[in-house]
């Protein structure tokens, strides 16, 4: 392996230009003095939201102001500590805008507050009257909703002197994973020695084309989730305990209607989702499973051997900018404007795409309002690296789109919808390759890490929801929530999903160990929520082409104008039937079909 890079003497024109946020370290301290000099402003508000609408347009502007200049500098910090976590003054850096990120939320707490205290129907009347509120109102009556299950005042400003301790699961959760946990290094069939770690395990030898390897592995990586078995059983119910107790005391019908509060989504499209999902897609990954058993000529499917690659010879190499031609071809359906946006993007340096020393693994994209979208990955030249980075490209060119139409404030749209334009774009991406390759290989190659997205997003994740579902139905009942309860719970979980095809051993079933999500609300499903809607999106495209495209178009300049379900009516699907689960599980099982017949030749 070649040594790896320090920051400072990686190619320039392979990382992104953070001039555009700020010139220089100095230019970003000043800022960051002088927003903190002017959170105080907007005291000036406090207890006067009552004389007038214009006090409270004032006071939601100023706000949005502050916050803007928040994010600006805040961007700044995180993308320089993501090139390289291990320079000290990155470090630094991040932990101040983390305070001041605090001591920005505690001026402007007052606001909402505040707000939720005005007599009832004030705040409607000022909407009515007052054209500067105009911007503010969906995130007013956002507000609104959730009056009937606020507290007394004295009672918020309780909780929220508790915010520390109630995010204290996640953080021994994360804390723990990042820096206690251990696996031990092991050695193959050949006798060849592998590091071990959280990292390594799933981005490499999870996936290894050598069953020895994987199997390795894997029992090296559950003797160590193992020695952890119960903590993370104790961060998992604290958290379960606490939104239990949490929904009760706002008065929530139930966890999950509290949990789903923010989504903005029905109840019957989460239980919809969960349901038809497992119920139809089971049968296909199951042949899935089986066509995998006979290819790689295993006696038996482990559950470690669920993702080894089908034709691990098969490696077509993509340099970086023949991957940009060919996304760009494939965004072609888009229209000029959009192709555009994107050509800007891969080439005037918003993508850090170099491999250095400190680099933060995986990929992401962080959309500065008022600037542009940048991205971060590391090429490798894989066909993986291709469908990431069209997949970040898709929140870019949604946020970038957002940002031209839209005040800050309406930017974002709920969880649901957020994954949808970015899995859209890989979702072309595949049509595209497919359309054009008669090639089985490569066929098949782009079908797998297709499959591996729906794999990711239809399998890990709803089966994450489900369990979920599960438990927190349990601590409703006032059942206790321990590393037996959930190991059982998610081995059972697996078997029914898997059938006689996986074998699931106390490795899998110690799984849940695996995800942070656990302590992000009802997180895992809303994934499949924007892979449902981009599947079916993907296919009015390509039956309808400019009409779906321009639909398309609309909803993601709508930003957060508009909620979740209402975005995907404004594209043209309708998520309030189940007729786009169906079929999107059905264009799995087409996708398999294909796979099937191709290794069956
Ligand atoms: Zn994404």
């Amino acid at each position: 392996m070649q040594d790896r890079l320090a920051r400072a003497d990686v190619p320039l024109e392979m990382t992104w230009n953070l001039d555009e946020l700020f010139a220089s370290p100095g230019d970003w301290l000043a800022e960051l003095e002088s927003l903190d000099a002017a959170r105080s402003s907007v005291s000036l508000y406090k207890g006067r939201f009552g004389d007038g609408a214009a006090n409270l347009a004032e006071c939601l502007d100023a706000v949005e102001a502050l916050q803007a200049r928040f994010i600006r500098v805040s961007t700044f910090a995180y993308l320089r500590n993501a090139q390289d976590g291990t320079n000290p003054q990155h470090q630094s850096a991040m932990a101040r805008v983390a305070a001041l990120g605090a001591r920005l939320n505690a001026s402007i707490a007052f606001v909402d507050a505040e707000i939720l205290q005005l007599p009832d129907g004030l705040v409607e009347q000022y909407l009515a009257s007052e054209p500067k509120l105009a911007a503010h109102k969906v995130n007013l009556l956002d507000l609104l909703e959730t009056r009937p299950h606020r507290l007394s005042p004295e009672a918020e400003e309780l909780l929220a002197s508790l915010g520390e301790v109630l995010g204290s699961p996640a953080m021994v959760y994360n804390r723990s994973k990042s820096s206690d946990i251990q696996f031990l290094p092991f050695v193959d069939a050949a006798g060849a020695r592998y590091p071990n770690s959280f990292n390594v395990f799933e981005s490499s030898h999870e996936s290894h084309q050598d069953t020895s390897v994987r199997r390795s592995a894997w029992k090296s990586f559950s003797a160590g989730l193992k020695a952890y078995n119960h903590t993370y059983a104790a961060t998992f119910a604290t958290e379960v305990n606490k939104n239990v107790v949490l929904a009760r005391l706002r008065n929530y019908g139930s966890t999950e209607e509290f949990l789903l509060q923010p989504h903005k989504i029905p109840l019957d499209l989460y239980t919809n989702i969960l349901q038809i999902i497992q119920a139809e897609l089971a049968p296909h990954m199951r042949r899935y499973a089986r066509l995998r058993q006979r290819t790689l000529g295993l006696d038996k499917l482990l559950y470690c051997d669920i993702k080894a690659p089908l034709d691990p010879e098969f490696n077509p190499g993509i340099g970086y900018e023949d991957a940009c031609e060919l996304i760009l071809d494939s965004l072609a359906v888009m229209g000029p404007q959009y192709c555009q946006f994107v050509r800007t993007a891969l080439t005037q340096r918003w993508v850090d795409r170099v491999d250095n020393i400190g680099k933060s693994s995986g990929a992401f994209c962080a959309s500065p309002y008022g600037v542009h979208p940048y991205i971060l990955i590391t090429w490798a030249d894989t066909m993986r690296n291709v469908f990431t980075l069209a997949h970040e490209l898709g929140h870019g060119g949604h946020f970038g789109l957002a940002m031209q139409q839209q005040r800050l404030v309406n930017t974002r749209p709920g969880l649901p919808f957020v994954e949808a334009p970015s899995i859209m774009n890989e979702m072309l991406l595949a049509q595209h390759i497919l359309a054009k390759s008669a090639d089985p290989r490569m066929r098949r190659s782009v079908i797998m890490q297709v499959l591996g997205t729906y794999h990711h997003n239809f399998v890990t994740h709803l089966l994450e929801a489900q369990l979920q579902r599960q438990v927190y139905g349990m601590a409703q009942a006032g059942q206790s929530i321990t590393a037996s309860v959930l190991n059982q719970c998610k081995g059972d979980i697996l078997a029914g999903f898997w059938g006689d095809t996986v074998e699931i051993d106390d490795g899998a079933r110690m799984t849940w160990m695996r995800q942070p999500h656990y302590y992000m609300g009802l997180y895992p499903y809303t994934y499949s929520v924007g892979l449902v809607a981009s599947t079916a999106m993907a296919g009015l495209i390509r039956d309808e082409g400019p009409p779906a495209v321009e639909r398309w178009l609309q909803a993601l300049g709508a930003g957060g104008t508009l909620r979740p379900l209402e975005l995907m009516q404004l594209a043209g699907i309708d998520m309030r039937s189940p007729g786009p689960i169906h079929d999107a599980v059905a264009y799995v099982g087409s996708l398999i079909d294909e796979l099937e017949l191709s290794f069956a030749a």
